[in-house]
């Protein structure tokens, strides 16, 4: 890859660097910004040490957000991308420019789950820890997760990409109880009476008598230097012998309960909600990396991302299990034509052509919105599945009443675009009151497809 004269390393440092073409000095993030130079990778110089925090965070939430950033000193802070000589490191960032150029999308305006992955993907073996801080409310955070964030009050989104299996939960962390009412892990645990909630309870040792069989606290027996027992008078001077000490004993100063164990329960720091302990929401910790598939996923020609994101918002099933489950309804209809059904087949005709008008991520959450608001109209017991050619299938049981595919049209217009290329989808539909008995389901899924060629 041939450098532009604008594309340099930027490295932060009040040092004297020789002059180089390959790199630019700057003492500030701020003069970087204003050099309007666009950098393949960052370099933070070892008398910038103690401001490398500051300038990693501006470089994350800046327009050069997933570009690679070294320290001249090795700082342990997995939000670096190590210590490298200026040279090798320059090398690396190249390597990575090369990369970038595989992603057939602009970097630019991606959501936050987007530039996770892409992050990722240009980090090739790289996992992120959760890190412990003390002032976040579950007491960990992912420190790339939370820069990459456009809000900080929502940084849970990362959980959405592990369940599409973009990413992956590796080693288990750590595991920290969380109140059930807020979810903060801030909480302390009190203990108190199992019979009037008082706190006001001591623990104080008991004593039995061998002799007589009474049992009181132990300060009852004490007489000068001797145990003696206040009712029998006996004198207790060997443990096993003449006395024991039965099991730790509680008793409680509020209403005079005496006890063996106290209640403990939980108080939340954040909320005030009290409880028992075990109704506290567990909350596990662990590395996370990117999968094989998520890397796959960035790769993908850009329609099938775009088609990819309708699965986000559907709960689909594989193409062959909508058949073996369409084809038992078929069958169940036939015995009971009260179990209707209608099946919908809708097909994407232009999403190239939306990319190329709109840009990638602009088409995303184009094709988003019209997944949610499918789904919005979908009732939990309708089954969706895509199958490899863009084609959305949706079996909608006990369904009569027609008119699904103006619905959907409808919710088209709703969200049609301003510019001027709009969204074209074909809509199919069938209702089971339609069908001949003779149909199976592979005569039926085909005429539908059929149709609308
Ligand atoms: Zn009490
Ligand atoms: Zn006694
Ligand atoms: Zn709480």
């Amino acid at each position: 890859m041939v450098l532009q004269t604008i594309q340099k390393m930027v490295i932060f440092s009040n040092k004297s660097f020789e002059k180089n073409a390959s790199y630019e000095v700057f003492n500030s993030f701020e003069s970087f910004i204003e050099s309007e130079i666009k950098p393949i990778g960052f370099w933070i110089a070892n008398d910038f040490n103690d401001n490398y925090l500051n300038i990693l965070k501006n470089i994350r939430r800046s327009n050069w957000w997933y570009k690679y950033c070294f320290s001249e000193d090795s700082i342990n802070d997995q939000l670096l991308d190590g210590n490298l000589k200026i040279d090798q490191a320059i090398d690396r960032c190249i390597l990575s420019e090369e990369k970038i150029d595989k992603l057939r999308f602009s970097l630019e305006g991606l959501a936050a789950s987007e530039k996770l992955l892409v992050y990722l993907f240009l980090r090739e073996s790289l996992k992120i820890f959760p890190q412990f801080n003390l002032h976040a409310p579950k007491l960990y955070t992912y420190p790339i997760i939370e820069l990459l964030s456009d809000n900080q009050n929502d940084i849970d989104w990362y959980q959405e990409l592990i369940r599409r299996n973009l990413l992956a939960y590796k080693k288990l962390i750590d595991r920290v109880r969380v109140c059930n009412k807020c979810y903060s892990a801030h909480i302390y645990f009190i203990d108190d009476c199992p019979n009037c909630k008082s706190v006001d309870i001591k623990r104080s040792r008991l004593l039995h008598c061998f002799t007589c069989g009474y049992v009181a606290k132990e300060e009852d027996f004490i007489q000068g230097y001797e145990r003696t027992c206040p009712k029998c008078s006996a004198h207790l001077r060997h443990i096993g012998v003449d006395y024991d000490l039965p099991t730790a004993q509680y008793a409680c100063n509020n209403c005079g309960y005496v006890f063996e164990e106290p209640e403990t329960i939980y108080r939340c720091m954040m909320c005030g909600q009290e409880g028992s302990p075990d109704k506290l929401n567990i909350q596990e910790f662990y590395s996370i990396e990117m999968t094989l598939y998520g890397r796959e996923w960035l790769l993908l020609e850009q329609k099938k991302i775009i088609f990819s994101v309708l699965n986000e918002s559907f709960k689909y099933v594989s193409l062959e299990y909508f058949q073996i489950l369409l084809d038992w309804f078929m069958k169940l209809h036939k015995r009971d034509n009260s179990f209707s059904f209608a099946l919908i087949l809708i097909k994407f005709d232009n999403i190239e052509n939306i990319i190329q008008f709109y840009g990638i991520s602009q088409s995303l959450e184009i094709y988003r919105e019209f997944a949610r608001r499918i789904s919005e109209m979908l009732r939990n017991t309708d089954v969706v599945c895509r199958d490899d050619e863009y084609k959305l299938w949706i079996f909608l049981p006990l369904t009569q009443k027609k008119g699904i595919s103006n619905r959907i049209n409808e919710l088209i217009q709703n969200i049609q675009l301003e510019g001027d290329v709009k969204i074209q989808i074909n809509i199919s539909e069938k209702y089971s009151s339609d069908i001949s008995p003779e149909t199976n389901i592979k005569i039926l899924m085909n005429n539908l497809d059929k149709k609308n060629d």
